[in-house]
Order: C-alpha cells, then structure tokens, then sequence
C-alpha cells in the first residue's frame, strides 16, 4: 500500500460559547483547522485534523501548520502509510519539529491502516480498556457565578470532569478572584466528579502559592500548568502538596521523561495534535504509565476528526491512569463529520468502525487549499 495523493483543507470552526477567554488577556472566537485526506493505491482513504488554539497557546499556529504541510507532503508519496513509526520517521527527516503539522499526516495514516486492517484505531494502538472515557469540560474565564453556571450546565450533559480556568493579574482581581471561581466552581460537586484547575502557565510561583492559600481548605482539586516555565514549577511543585498536572509543558517524549526524573508532576496533558500525533503520543502514553502518571487525553481544540484521535486513544490508556477525555467537538460550533460517539452513563467509548470510525463531510471541508500527487 502506498500514499498516492494528499490533500489539505482549511475549515472555520467557530468556538460554541461565544468568546473563549483564557489566561494573559487571550480571547479567542474563532479556529482555524487543518484537515489532511491521504488517498492510498488501493483506494483506502485516510482523514487527520490539526486544530491549533489560535496561536498563542504553544508554538503551533495554523498557517504554521499548513506550511509544514507543504514542506513535508511531497516526501510522503510512495511510503506505506501503515508503518506509522517510519512515516514518522520520514517526517522528522524533512521537518525539525512543527509536531501540529505532523499530527494531521500522522492521524490520516492510523486511520488509512484501520480501515486497511478493518479495525478500529484503539485496538491498534494497544486494545480498548472496554471502559468508559469520562468526559471534561472546559470552563473558561468568567464571573464567578457564571462558571458555576456553565459547571453544572454540563454536570447536566453528563461531564463527570470539569477543567475550571484561571490565572488573572492582581489588577483584574488577581490570586483571590481566581479562588472565588474555583470555590464557586466545586460549589455543587457530586461525588465522583474530577475538578482540575488550569492556569495555562500564567501565574509567577508567588501567584499561584498566594492562590492556593486563598482556597477553601479540603478542595479535591489537580493544579495543571500554573507556570510557564520548568523552573517555575519546579520552584512550585517543592513548595505544594497540591498534585501538579503538565500540559504545556509536556509536549514530546523528552518532556515527559525529563518530568518523570526530575518528580515535576503527577499527570499530564497528553493533547494530540500538541504532542505529534498518536504515534508519539502512544509513546509517551507509556512512558507516562511506567512513570506512574496519570492522563488527560485532549487536543487543542477541534472537531469531530481531531475527537476521533482523542477518543481512540483514551480507550487504551488503563483506568487508573486516565482521568479523562476533552471532548473537542463541544467546544465548536461546525460539525466536520459523523462520529458514533454518545456522553452515556458519564463517558463515551470509541466507535467499533474500522479506522477512526468517522464519515467525513465532504460540502463542509470544500475544495483542498493544496494538493499533491
Ligand atoms: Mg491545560
């Protein structure tokens, strides 16, 4: 089986709540998503998505991604899409780096060998757990009464997760506003609900150590990304018994090995189009469990091709590491493609279709912005 052709689509996802406002002053209303068809010598087509959140949240910015694409498509054609670590391999052989970009071409292939081999992608990466995935919400910056508000809105859809945004200057009300919002937040919560607080890398050591001293005492809570630098959460981590979660910060395998040997966390973000796609992220899956870690299995952002991704790979990540999955497709307000993919009983399982196990919408992606063949 060879790659004959790839395609590259731009789609408009626009974010679902409005406005998304995130640590720093960053807003965001809007997506720019990437998708990839890789089209085989036997017919067999494959779709990957690489959604970056705008482009201030890590390195990947979407027209990054798409000139990535360019520089890495025309080395692609010839090689057997099923043999994802060499397709991999070829990929960092052209491109340093740009992970966002080698994520669309990577997810294509794990779907084109699904179908190849009629199965579904989780069982590939390792087997489905059979268990249910719960799902995360994501409660962006607000007044405190209204991120209680939208907590319980989707404690309602079934979210048994909810990752609840801080990180604000002193001057916009600083460490004890942000506390107000987590109390507010984990007012109403149930037994059995996971409550993670994410700074996006905002907050000085100062900050975040004068923040948790304005928490209510006996909050269950996880801490991810509150400084943007190692340093600072190493500097943090030694200061606090709060358990401490990497996102942006555990973006490769190094990252991750370096965490585990220098005791910088207890889980992480593994996001898949951050951290290169679910070859890599199969990797440091592994990593992470040997190292004792637990997981939350994302991605930036994205619709219902880049929740394939998630949900396939949450599947295979063992109960006891997996403390959720984000579903992305809540967050935006296009629908890319049909998915199988119900919240019941507080989680979703991955679709037993071969591949990815999603039907892609061909008026929504339009006419590809490049192709090669
Ligand atoms: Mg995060």
């Amino acid at each position: 089986m060879r790659i004959e052709r790839v395609d590259v689509f731009r789609v408009d996802l626009p974010y679902a709540g409005g406005s998304y406002v995130l640590s720093g002053g960053r807003t965001y209303e809007s997506f720019d998503a990437t998708f990839v068809r890789l089209t085989t010598d036997t017919g067999v087509e494959g779709w990957g998505e690489s959604t970056p959140f705008g482009s201030n949240y890590v390195a990947a910015h979407p027209r990054g991604v798409r000139a990535g694409l360019e520089e890495l498509a025309p080395h692609l054609l010839g090689i057997d899409p099923r043999g994802v670590d060499r397709v991999n391999d070829q990929m960092d052989n052209i491109l340093m780096g740009h992970p966002g970009a080698k994520t669309a071409i990577d997810v294509a292939c794990w779907d084109v060998f699904g179908k190849a081999v009629e199965m579904p992608v989780c069982e590939l990466l390792g087997g489905s757990t059979g268990e249910r995935l719960p799902v995360i919400s994501s409660i962006h910056l607000g007044d405190p009464d209204d991120m209680r508000a939208r907590v319980a809105e989707h404690r309602a859809r079934g979210y048994r997760g909810h990752s609840i945004k801080v990180g604000t200057l002193d001057a916009d009300g600083g460490p004890s506003l942000d506390a107000e919002r987590v109390a507010a937040s984990m007012a109403d919560a149930q037994p059995g609900e996971y409550f993670l607080v994410d700074a996006n890398g905002a907050m000085t050591p100062e900050h975040a150590l004068r923040f948790l001293r304005l928490l209510p005492p006996g909050l269950d809570i996880v801490f991810e990304a509150p400084c943007a630098t190692w340093r600072e959460t190493a500097s943090l981590r030694g200061q606090t018994g709060v358990p401490i979660v990497l996102d942006e910060l555990a973006d490769s395998s190094p990252a991750v090995i370096a965490a585990i040997a220098d005791d910088l966390c207890d889980g992480i973000g593994l996001k898949v189009s951050k951290n290169g796609g679910l070859t890599q992220c199969r990797r440091q899956r592994d990593i992470a469990i040997a190292g004792g870690l637990t997981m939350s299995v994302q991605d930036t952002v994205g619709s219902e091709v880049s929740f394939a991704a998630v949900v396939h790979l949450g599947q295979t990540v063992p109960q006891r590491h997996l403390r959720c999955v984000l579903d992305v497709r809540a967050m935006v307000a296009a629908r890319t493609a049909a998915i199988d993919v119900e919240i019941v009983d507080g989680g979703v399982m991955a679709p037993d279709a071969p591949g990815l196990g999603i039907d892609v919408d061909l008026d929504v992606m339009g006419e590809p912005v490049a192709s090669w063949s």
